[in-house]
């Protein structure tokens, strides 16, 4: 059960981490100090071509390994992990920034999926129908899709890509993750995992590396027969566009922005705080961060009050020191995106009410200071790019109808929250957004047990649930004729 210290560098191919086959390489930073973390070995043509075949001949012996064997390795994983949880955060917060609290509870949440899903392997399901004649026998069986190519982003490097892993590998598919180059560590964690649980070599491949240049490659062999992304809208249509070219399955997991509609039949204060501290977990780079807070206008005062509160008490940091609630940004992109959406918006009449800026006490690092905007105008950034970053926008709405209004004016879909007291507006509510996901009194929604995805171009498929299966099964439909 010791934690694989340090944690592998190479290229998992073949059951096994190995250097690039050119010898490439690339640097991993720690975006509280911008200092080295680690070199881990860059995928060439030639490596990939490797994964793919290693994936072509684990997909032929794993799709073959019955279920409670598959179980049993994703049953083992997920005990690694917890036991590893405490040790895997210290390296997950060197290479992404999040405050160890959040890398040990992502790495617990990572060990759920691989709980989850060491049932669901078990679980499934096909049926019988009665046909048109008495001598006909119809049955329905779901059956692996085959090799996968899966990538994923940096926010969540343990969880994204393990929300892949473990039903591909439940159902009996391979799997070849590009693993997210910013944060490629915590994903070999998981691999070491699996490898240490006893999945057999070729079943899963981790590689590293220029993900365009990865992406190309792989989807363009025969032997790849599923695509599944986590990752922003414009990486999604570009990776369709591929995928249409030899017409593959896929899920997309793409972004969100998330409205948060609160009624004034609710504990303001708390609500607000509740807020607050949610908005800013992972610095607000979470695909499902409420990121629109769309209040009733006559507590809108009380609400902006409450929320500039607990922002304030919010201590930045870097995520190593334990008083820390709020990382660094985890690059310089991210920085000048946050920085883009502020002056924007106050360009256009937003007031800043809390934060609006780099945090100037830290020399280095991708600091950013929580930051709230109220009197925000309809056409802000902010209102329709996703901020992915510290930026929290405060609106006010009069009634159901502008509110729904409100949360349905971008052309993204994944989650939405609604704070009511009351029962008839909770329904009319979360059946008024178009959303995949709705938390109603709760800002918690991603957990093994239900199904985790959007609508619109936040994408589609499923992630977890009874329905996380699905994504990586055909059906096959079996006409028997007895006479
Ligand atoms: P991104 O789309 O730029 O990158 C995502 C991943 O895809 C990264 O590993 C990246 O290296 C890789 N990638 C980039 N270009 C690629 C290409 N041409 N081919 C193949 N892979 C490529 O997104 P990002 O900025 O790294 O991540 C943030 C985005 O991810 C946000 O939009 C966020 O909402 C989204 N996200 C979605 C979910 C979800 O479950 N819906 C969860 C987390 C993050």
């Amino acid at each position: 059960m010791t934690f694989p210290n340090p944690v592998p560098t190479g290229l998992y191919l073949d059951g096994g981490w190995r250097a690039a086959a050119d010898g490439a390489s690339l640097v991993v930073t720690d975006p509280a100090t911008e200092e080295r973390v680690a070199e881990v070995a860059a995928a060439s043509e030639t490596d990939v071509d490797a994964a793919v075949e290693s994936a072509r001949a684990g997909f032929a012996a794993w799709r073959r390994t019955d279920p409670w064997t598959r179980s049993g390795v994703l049953r083992r994983t997920a005990e690694l992990l917890r036991a590893w949880a405490a040790e895997a955060a210290a390296v997950m917060t060197a290479e992404q920034g999040k405050p160890l609290a959040e890398a040990t509870a992502e790495f617990l949440a990572t060990a759920d999926q691989f709980d989850w899903y060491a049932d669901e392997a078990r679980r499934v399901y096909g049926r019988t129908v009665d046909g048109h004649s008495t001598s006909q026998r119809i049955t329905v069986r779901r059956e692996p899709v085959g090799v996968v190519a899966a990538f994923s982003a940096w926010n969540f490097p343990a969880l994204l890509p393990s929300r892949k892993i473990a039903p591909a590998l439940a159902v009996g598919c391979s799997i070849i993750v590009t693993a997210a180059e910013e944060a490629p560590l915590s994903t070999q964690v998981v691999a070491a995992a699996l490898h240490r649980a006893g999945l057999p070599a070729g079943v899963l491949s981790v590689l590293v590396g220029d993900s365009a240049a990865i992406s190309a490659r792989l989807l363009a062999s025969p032997v790849v027969r599923k695509l599944s992304l986590t990752g922003s809208v414009p990486v999604g249509r570009i990776l369709l566009h591929t995928a249409a070219d030899r017409i593959l399955k896929t899920s997309m997991e793409l972004g969100g922005h998330a409205p948060v509609l609160v009624f004034p039949d609710v504990d303001v204060s708390a609500v607000a705080e509740l807020c607050a501290k949610a908005k800013f977990r992972n610095t607000g780079q979470v695909c499902a961060s409420p990121s629109r807070f769309v209040v009733h206008e006559s507590i809108h005062a009380e609400f902006v009050d409450a929320f500039v509160a607990a922002t304030s008490k919010l201590e930045v940091g870097p995520g190593s020191d334990p008083n820390t609630s709020v990382g660094p940004l985890s690059n310089a992109r991210r920085v000048a995106a946050a920085e883009h959406l502020v002056a924007d918006a106050v360009s256009r009449g937003a007031r800043v009410a809390a934060g609006g800026g780099r945090d100037d006490r830290f020399t280095k690092g991708h600091f950013f200071r929580p930051t709230v905007l109220t009197d925000v105008p309809a056409d802000a950034a902010v209102l329709h790019e996703e901020p992915f970053a510290p930026v929290a926008p405060v609106l006010t709405f009069a009634d159901l109808d502008e509110a729904l209004a409100v949360a349905n004016g971008t052309e993204l879909g994944l989650a939405s929250y609604v704070f009511t007291g009351d029962l008839r507006t909770a329904f009319l509510a979360s059946e008024g957004i178009e959303a995949g996901m709705v938390g109603v009194n709760t800002l918690a929604l991603a957990t093994a047990e239900a199904p985790f995805g959007g609508v619109k171009q936040s994408g589609f498929g499923r992630e977890g649930g009874a329905e996380g299966v699905e994504d990586y099964t055909t059906v096959k439909y079996v006409n028997m004729e007895l006479a």
